[in-house]
């Protein structure tokens, strides 16, 4: 008899909500009847307890990712006339920050084994205009944070961690966030530590940088309705930090299960030729946001064949990402030419993530690469 195949989605939020459902909605219902739905007791637990589990004595909360990454630079004095060295290959919001506060970023080329920025090509990038180094751990895979930070201190540079795909993440002993002077975090929901809306947050060990930051956060004001800087409106919404609060219970466990999820896809793909698993960092561990292969000697075509025939074949999968910064039409003017950055230009035409959460099931991981294998004979 055949076995009824149903379709593996990349991701399913679902599944994770059933298990903890009553959890969460009595913390919501609890905020929707305290009639406190800006700042708050609760806010102001969720934002204690992260940064205890990140490892920093100051964590500011705010609405996104993004407004992390723009409060971090702004908090350390970046602006226009300033260069920042980051990735390429990351999310636009780890640049788009860059831009928003006037400064320029510096993109330096990835390692193809880690798809993290090369630390090894920093210290060429930098110029008297650097002000900071801003390294992201993609796909939850953490960068040689000893390697960045022996340069950052060699030219006194401040380090700040775009951690948003890196939610528990350790380098060594210390998670990620808790290294460069900020960490910037992201609790949109495909996150490792994902809300039900935007979240966002910011940790350090600098008071400095913290008291800054909340000043920023909060229209520059420490007083109210007295405003000493112009600043922004970035909240984390009660209600979201409630979730987060039940959630954050859970991610160790989660980020484990991850883990697992990604030694099963090594060895199912140990003898798939031609596609190529990336390489857990020597020294770091990974909490695999995504499971990102790449399709060898692809350059974009033949990657995008085996998408669609895959999907086609019940498996999905998705391409993150296949224009680079450096390539987007809105840097054109930063003027990059085509091969300036030759890893990450293969690797946009080359990676191919695959389906990843914490429930996807041995069954459905061997479908995957069934189907992968299966497709891939055809082209
Ligand atoms: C998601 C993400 C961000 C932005 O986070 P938002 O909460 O969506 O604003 C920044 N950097 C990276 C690498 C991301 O993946």
């Amino acid at each position: 008899m055949n076995k009824v195949i149903s379709p593996v989605p990349p991701l399913d939020l679902t599944q994770q909500y059933a298990t903890i459902e009553s959890d969460v909605s009595a913390a919501v219902l609890a905020v929707l009847s305290s009639g406190q739905y800006i700042n708050g007791p609760v806010v102001e637990s969720f934002s204690a307890q992260f940064g205890d589990y990140i490892g920093t004595t100051e964590c500011i909360v705010c609405n996104s990712g993004t407004d992390a990454l723009y409060l971090a630079l702004r908090a350390l004095g970046i602006g226009p006339g300033d260069e920042v060295i980051t990735s390429p290959f990351t999310f636009i919001a780890t640049a788009e920050a860059v831009s928003a506060v006037g400064a320029v970023p510096v993109f330096v080329d990835i390692e193809l084994e880690t798809l993290n920025l090369n630390p090894a090509l920093i210290e060429q990038a930098i110029t008297a205009k650097t002000k900071a180094i801003l390294p992201v751990h993609i796909f939850g895979q953490p960068v040689d944070m000893d390697a960045v930070i022996a340069v950052a201190e060699a030219h006194q540079l401040p380090v700040i961690e775009d951690c948003a795909q890196a939610t528990g993440a350790q380098w060594g002993k210390k998670r990620v966030g808790s290294i460069g002077r900020v960490g910037c975090f992201s609790f949109f929901p495909t996150k490792n530590l994902g809300g039900c809306g935007d979240g966002g947050a910011l940790t350090t060990n600098d008071p400095e940088i913290a008291a800054t930051a909340k000043l920023l956060r909060d229209h520059g004001s420490k007083v109210r309705y007295h405003h000493e800087a112009i600043g922004i409106n970035s909240r984390l919404d009660a209600v979201q930090a409630a979730i987060l609060k039940v959630k954050l219970q859970h991610l160790e466990k989660w980020n484990t299960q991850r883990q697992i999820v990604a030694s099963r896809y090594e060895q199912l793909l140990a003898d798939v030729r031609g596609v190529k698993s990336p390489r857990a960092t020597q020294g770091g561990s990974s909490v695999w946001n995504q499971y990102t292969v790449l399709i060898e000697n692809s350059t974009g075509e033949k990657r995008d064949r085996l998408r669609e025939k895959m999907q086609s074949n019940g498996v999905s999968t998705m391409i993150y990402y296949p224009v680079p910064l450096h390539q987007q039409s809105v840097y054109s003017d930063l003027g990059y030419a085509a091969g300036s950055l030759p890893n990450t230009e293969q690797a946009a035409g080359e990676v191919l993530a695959l389906p990843m959460f914490p429930e996807l099931t041995v069954d459905q991981q061997e479908q995957v690469v069934s189907t992968l294998k299966a497709v891939l004979k055809t082209l």
